[in-house]
């Protein structure tokens, strides 16, 4: 059977995968399937596929004591030195120790600003690559593709840059300059795809495929080895409708591989509140569905005030939008504004200044709670008839010293929502129990984001440290290896995970993640991989041998 997949890119521009001519046939085996085209799986593509580092012979390094470390055996690329003996003694932001070490060989001394070069030089040696497929519901790019275009992104931009490839660089080429270091979450998205292209990746790229189940496979008599089974569905252009339109259709495939490589990210699933009404349809729980809302002329300085609920920086983003629009906001958390955990409280104020005025607005103009149950039905918005009038109460007070400076805004800090009613009106709690009524247009829930695993058995809860409880970034990620980045509770040899699902939420290190699985398949390769490498072998065989055919795919079983 023949595949090929088209996917838009974010700008609307058309990429095409050639996975067509390609054929996986019945009980081959894949040596490595990553699920997830998101940076994580970008950048482990690039490093499986022969891109290879070695300290530089011009090179130099802020850290004496890592370069002499790597200098002491420098014709060993980094991928054949001992990671855990080079990361000793490191430092940084990430508790990650390869995160750590791959973030300052790439960017060293980047948290003081500087722009140091890198000591590595890329070398691409071919006969290194290890074959493999990256599988992903949409274009290269993962979660950046889902973000609002328009918002600058929270990392300095050279952060969130892959190895080989200066953002700077390509945005230059574009003829366009970074405002304050920082780009657009459209501009991320269009670079990771570009990047895909331009290193060449695009072969071992399958977009438009959703994962369904990865399952352990018994080895049978026939001396198949154990290995990991993939199934799943891919999007496929069917037939051509009279208007040239073509139906979208899905395949199921099915493939078997040697080792599996989780790298979906957690924002599949919004986080939700678990409170009565919450499936009403006037609360939201993605920001694309303000955005919606917004197009569809549905919220603006007439309507009733719009309700955010978090204080992470999506919800900041909605209370800028919301704000710019003139709309009213009721703005709910749990935490108080000085709380040191509150993201806002941990960026410089320069580089982030729209973030800095969200805080201001929430420090300035809180809800300040009198002693009876309040009912704020018109508190905000002069125009609306309360619904039940006889509970009305007067204008909110404010600790704002020039309470004009925000109008229309009113934050509840220590605050949680406990209903939203069919009448629109939300009932909100403080810490200290006392109840206050709003009412609103609609209300956005953006407390966070779950990974969605439905794909392994349980949700993939058993690979958490703590296997009773879902599996978050922050507070419950899979349990790996520190370096090898294999999962430590997996059915079988050959599991993986990386990026958010293991704790690591910046592109900034989620890259020693790569460093750490290439690294660890490479040796693997290297000892023999035993009966593996034969199949590798008998992979590149075929690979090689039936360019001229119609070869690879997939997908039914
Ligand atoms: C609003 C917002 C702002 C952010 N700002 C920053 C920032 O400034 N700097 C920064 O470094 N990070 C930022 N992040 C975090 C950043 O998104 C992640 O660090 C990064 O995208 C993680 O990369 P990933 O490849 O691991 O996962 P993702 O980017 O999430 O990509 C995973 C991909 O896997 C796909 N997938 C999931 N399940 C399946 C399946 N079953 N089958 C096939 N494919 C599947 C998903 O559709 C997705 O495309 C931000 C995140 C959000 C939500």
């Amino acid at each position: 059977m023949e595949t090929s997949q088209i996917c838009e890119g974010s700008a609307g521009n058309t990429l095409k995968m050639d996975l067509h001519d390609k054929e996986i046939a019945p009980g081959e085996i894949v040596p490595v399937v990553i699920i997830g085209n998101g940076p994580s799986g970008i950048c482990l593509s690039y490093l499986l596929s022969g891109y290879t580092p070695y300290l530089s012979p011009e090179a130099s390094h802020p850290n004496p004591l890592l370069y002499s470390k790597l200098a002491e055996q420098r014709h060993l690329s980094l991928l054949e030195q001992d990671l855990e003996y080079l990361c000793e003694g490191l430092e940084g932001r990430s508790s990650n120790p390869v995160a750590v070490l791959f973030d300052s060989l790439l960017l060293p001394d980047s948290d003081f600003g500087l722009d140091h070069t890198s000591p590595l030089e890329w070398r691409y040696e071919p006969e290194r690559a290890i074959p493999h497929l990256v599988l992903g519901k949409g274009p290269p790019g993962g979660a950046w593709h889902a973000m609002e275009g328009s918002m600058l992104t929270l990392s300095l931009a050279n952060w969130m840059e892959l190895p080989g490839l200066k953002l700077k660089d390509w945005i230059r080429d574009k003829r366009r300059n970074l405002r304050n270091d920082r780009a657009t979450p459209a501009e991320i998205a269009s670079y990771y795809q570009h990047y895909v292209s331009q290193m060449s990746l695009e072969q071992s790229f399958a977009c438009g495929t959703t994962v369904t189940s990865v399952t352990r496979q018994p080895g049978n008599q026939e001396g198949s080895p154990p290995c990991w089974r993939v199934t799943g569905l891919q999007h496929r252009e069917g037939e051509e409708l009279g208007d040239g339109s073509a139906v979208l259709e899905e395949v199921p495939f099915s493939l078997l591989a040697h080792n599996v490589v989780l790298a979906t990210g957690t924002h599949d699933i919004p986080a939700r509140l678990g409170v009565d009404g919450e499936f009403l349809p006037f609360v939201y729980h993605s920001f694309w569905e303000l955005e919606a809302a917004i197009s569809r002329g549905e919220l603006d300085q007439a309507s009733d005030p719009l309700l955010v609920v978090g204080a992470g920086l999506t919800a900041a983003d909605a209370v800028l939008a919301a704000h710019h629009l003139n709309t009213h906001i009721y703005h709910v958390f749990r935490r108080s504004v000085t709380d040191p955990g509150l993201i806002f409280n941990q960026l410089p104020k320069v580089l982030y200044p729209e973030y800095h005025k969200v805080h201001q607005m929430m420090t300035q103009q809180q809800h300040q709670p009198s002693s009876q149950p309040q009912d704020l039905v018109q508190s905000l918005h002069p125009h609306s008839a309360p619904s039940s009038p006889s509970s009305l109460s007067p204008l909110p007070s404010t600790t704002s010293s020039s309470p004009s400076s925000y109008s229309g805004y009113l934050s509840f800090p220590l605050h949680r929502v406990v209903e939203f009613r069919p009448d629109r009106k939300c009932v909100l709690e403080s810490d200290s129990g006392q109840q206050t009524v709003v009412q609103v247009s609609k209300a956005l829930v953006l407390i966070g984001a779950h990974p969605n695993l439905s794909f392994l058995d349980n949700n993939g809860r058993s690979l958490s440290f703590n296997p009773n409880e879902p599996i978050t970034c922050r507070r419950n990620p899979i349990e790996v290896d520190p370096f090898t980045n294999k999962v430590v509770a997996a059915e079988g040899p050959g599991m993986y995970a990386m990026g958010p699902l293991v704790g690591e939420n910046f592109v900034r290190f989620l890259k020693g993640g790569a460093l750490a699985i290439a690294s660890d398949l490479a040796k693997r390769q290297r000892q023999g991989m035993e009966q593996e490498d034969l199949t590798v072998d008998r992979w590149l065989d075929r690979q090689v041998t039936t360019q001229t055919q119609a070869e690879v795919c997939v997908l039914d079983s």
